[in-house]
C-alpha cells in the first residue's frame, strides 16, 4: 500500500516510523511518505491560511497550495482521499477493513478552521473524497486522526501483524467488545484470574469468553449491542443478554421492558 500525508506539522508523524509501522516501512509492505504543505506555496512567507469569507474567527487554509500538494501527489488513477474532519463520517474498524483494500490513500491534514471547502469539491474530479472523523469532539488538527487511521489500515495489512489470528478476535471484529485478558500470575494483589482459563477445557473458555464479551457489550456500549442481528446469536447468547436485561424486538436487541411484578 502507498500513503501520502500533505500537513503542516511534517514532524507530528514522526510516530509512524515506529513499532510495528515503522517496522511495515522498512520491510518494503507501506510506502509511507509525509510532505510539507508549506513546500506548495508561491510566496515568500510560505502562507497556508487567509481571513474567512463572510468573516467570523479563525483562519481558513488556502485552496491553491492545496491543489498542488494532491496534484503532486496522485499518481494512479482515483486513489482515496482521506479529510480528517470532525464533521465527518465516524470512521470505524468495517472501514479500517475497506481501506485496507485500497492501493493508495491520501490524507489532508487540515488545521485552524479547516480547508477551504472548494477544495474537496475539485478533487471529487480525481480524487474518492472521504471526510472522517475519529469522534465528535475537536482537533486541533488532522494529524492524530492520521495516526490513528493509518495504524488502524496498517496493521490489517497482510504481515504486518506477526499473528493474523489476534486480529480476528478483537473489539469490533464481529460487532462486540473484545472480552478481559489476563497474563501470569494467575494471583495478583489478591485477584485470582478466572479459574475457567486454567481449566485447559477449549469449549468452556471459549463460552466464558463469549459471555463476557456479551456482558461488556451491554454495559459499555449499549449502542454496538442495538445492531447486533439477533437472529445470529443462539439460545446461549440470548440467555446472556436477557440477564443483562435486553430482549428481542423486531430481531434486534433491545432493553426488555421492567416485568409486570417489579
Ligand atoms: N472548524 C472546524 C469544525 O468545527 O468542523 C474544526 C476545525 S479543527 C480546529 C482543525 C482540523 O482538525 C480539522 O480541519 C481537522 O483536520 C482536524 N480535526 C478536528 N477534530 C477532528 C476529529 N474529531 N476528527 C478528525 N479530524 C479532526
Amino acid at each position: 500500500m502507498r500513503i501520502d500525508v500533505v500537513s503542516i506539522f511534517p514532524e507530528y508523524l514522526a510516530a509512524l516510523e515506529l513499532s510495528l509501522i515503522g517496522k511495515a516501512r522498512q520491510d518494503g509492505l507501506l510506502d509511507l511518505t509525509v510532505h510539507n504543505l508549506r513546500e506548495f506555496t508561491a510566496d515568500r512567507h510560505r502562507t497556508v491560511d487567509d481571513t474567512p469569507y463572510g468573516g467570523g474567527a479563525g483562519m481558513v487554509m488556502k485552496p491553491e497550495p492545496w491543489a498542488q500538494a494532491l496534484e503532486s501527489v496522485r499518481q494512479d488513477a482515483r486513489p482515496v482521499l482521506i479529510v480528517p474532519s470532525p464533521a465527518g463520517a465516524v470512521f470505524t474498524q468495517a472501514m479500517a477493513h475497506e481501506l485496507a483494500r485500497e492501493e493508495h490513500l491520501v490524507f489532508a491534514c487540515g488545521r485552524y478552521e479547516g480547508i477551504d471547502e472548494r477544495v474537496l469539491e475539485w478533487a471529487e474530479g480525481s480524487f474518492d473524497v472521504r471526510p472522517l472523523s475519529l469522534g465528535d469532539y475537536v482537533l486541533n488538527g488532522g494529524e492524530v486522526a492520521v495516526l490513528a487511521i493509518v495504524e488502524a489500515v496498517a496493521r490489517l495489512l497482510p504481515g504486518v501483524v506477526g499473528n493474523p489470528e489476534s486480529l480476528v478476535e478483537e473489539s469490533h471484529s464481529d460487532g462486540l467488545l473484545e472480552y478481559p485478558v489476563y497474563t501470569k500470575p494467575s494471583s495478583w494483589r489478591g485477584l485470582d484470574i478466572p479459574e475457567v482459563l486454567l481449566s485447559g477445557n477449549h469449549a468452556r473458555i471459549a463460552r466464558f469468553r463469549r459471555d463476557e464479551q456479551l456482558r461488556r457489550t451491554a454495559s459499555r456500549r449499549p449502542d454496538l449491542l442495538a445492531k447486533l442481528d439477533a437472529g445470529k446469536l443462539t439460545p446461549a447468547d440470548l440467555a446472556v443478554l436477557a440477564a443483562e436485561g435486553y430482549t428481542v424486538v423486531h430481531g434486534r436487541m433491545a432493553p426488555a421492558p421492567p416485568s409486570s411484578d417489579s
